[in-house]
């Protein structure tokens, strides 16, 4: 859909190409092989505004709109999966629950400081060793009323940005009753005693972007760090994953485009049997699909983006477009490495870091699994 950016939002998407292309795409493979986060290209991401993608202008952000959202992570995913992930899950799950349901106090205190670059990140933990897919049922993180304070439980597991993050909103269970108003969104600043911050998991890809198991013992916070309103959380949770799957859709586009342009540029450069191997019909099929099914998919992205952004409905939208991307960029990954031959599977050409990175996509903010039975539940509302 590029024909079908306006002015503000090429210019936006070429200034985002370039910073990435300087600061982040560089870095990668050093991020990949030390697992170390690259805080100096994050300090200049602030005056940029990728810091608040989806924070009004007022609060710090830099007053895009949705489609421009997703244009930036999708670059950041072309350059470097891992710094893709740690953005978007700033941006998508660290700030927007805030920006949703923060009050005029929390956000003031909040927004600025984690969008200007000079502070740490923003981050979401939802999921625990014993609930993934299934929030509602298996939560047992507790957070219990004790005079002006909450105090807080658990165990939560994969918290991306846990130790690169001022606080972390915490997915909770108020009501030990259970049903769908049992749960509630607490912000925890992640200098609260009782906190502890697990060691970086080791990871199959994405080493760059830090993931961690986070313990609350006896933790206390004020009342006042609730957002919005108390039982609330599944529904919260529930709507700021419908704008985080756009963002796992577009790193899913931005590491697909990568691993396309590498195969194209590898295959006029190799040569088998007297000539380029791009001379090869099954060559050209592989690149022709490749390239087919990330414009589908980048189509998808931006008409999810362009409903959020239009306040319509975009459950089913960014469910169909966060599968089709998801899965599409693991195909298209993987076929980068096949035209790469032997040398696709050697950690010397980036195809291979590409491949592990989009491997995650397809679980992260909600498996595959979840996504067509998102989508199921709103083809079967259908009247034809
Ligand atoms: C690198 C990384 C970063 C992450 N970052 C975060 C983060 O920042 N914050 C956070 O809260 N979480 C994060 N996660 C967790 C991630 O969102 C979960 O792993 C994911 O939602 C799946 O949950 P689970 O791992 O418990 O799998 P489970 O829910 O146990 O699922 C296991 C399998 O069963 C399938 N399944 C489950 N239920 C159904 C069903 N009803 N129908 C069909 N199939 C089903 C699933 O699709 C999957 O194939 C991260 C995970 C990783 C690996």
């Amino acid at each position: 859909m590029d024909y079908d950016l306006n002015e503000e939002q090429r210019m936006w998407q070429k200034a985002v190409h370039d910073f990435v292309a300087a600061e982040v795409r560089p870095f990668a493979r050093e991020a990949d092989e030390t697992g170390e986060f690259n805080w100096k290209a994050v300090r200049k991401m602030g005056p940029l505004g990728l810091l608040g993608l989806n924070i009004p202008e007022e609060y710090g952000g830099p007053g895009i709109d949705a489609v421009s959202a997703a244009i930036a992570i999708e670059e950041l995913g072309w350059g470097c999966g891992s710094m893709a992930l740690a953005i978007a899950a700033h941006n998508g799950l660290g700030s927007t629950p805030i920006v949703l349901y923060g009050s005029e106090e929390q956000k003031k205190k909040w927004l600025p400081l984690i969008s200007s670059g000079e502070n740490k990140l923003g981050s979401l933990a939802l999921t625990e060793p014993g609930a993934g897919s299934d929030l509602q049922g298996g939560v047992s993180t507790k957070a219990v009323k004790d005079g002006d304070e909450w105090v807080i439980n658990g165990t939560k597991m994969w918290c991306t940005n846990a130790s690169i993050a001022e606080y972390i909103i915490s997915l909770v269970r108020t009501d030990p009753s259970g049903g769908s108003r049992s749960l509630s969104m607490i912000l925890v600043p992640t200098d609260t005693p009782g906190i502890s911050i697990g060691p970086a998991e080791k990871k199959m890809g994405l080493h760059g972007s830090p993931t961690h198991a986070v313990t609350y013992e006896d933790v206390r916070v004020p009342l006042d760090t609730l957002l919005g309103k108390e039982g609330q959380g599944l529904q919260q949770t529930l709507a700021t994953l419908d704008g985080g799957r756009i963002g796992i859709g577009a790193i899913s586009v931005g590491l697909a485009q990568a691993a396309f342009e590498y195969a194209t540029n590898y295959a006029r450069e190799r040569y088998a049997f007297g000539g380029p191997i791009a001379d090869l019909q099954a060559i050209q099929w592989m690149l022709a699909e490749m390239a087919t099914n990330i414009e589908v998919a980048r189509t998808m992205l931006y008409k999810a983006a362009w409903l959020k952004e239009q306040k319509r409905p975009y459950t089913m939208e960014s469910a169909m477009a966060k599968m089709f991307a998801t899965e599409m960029a693991e195909k298209v990954c993987r076929d980068a490495i096949q035209v790469h031959g032997g040398y696709g599977y050697s950690r010397e050409y980036p195809v291979e870091r590409l491949y592990r990175d989009a491997r995650l996509m397809t679980i992260g903010e909600g498996t595959s699994e979840i996504q067509r039975l998102v989508i199921a539940r709103q083809v079967l509302k259908m009247e034809f």
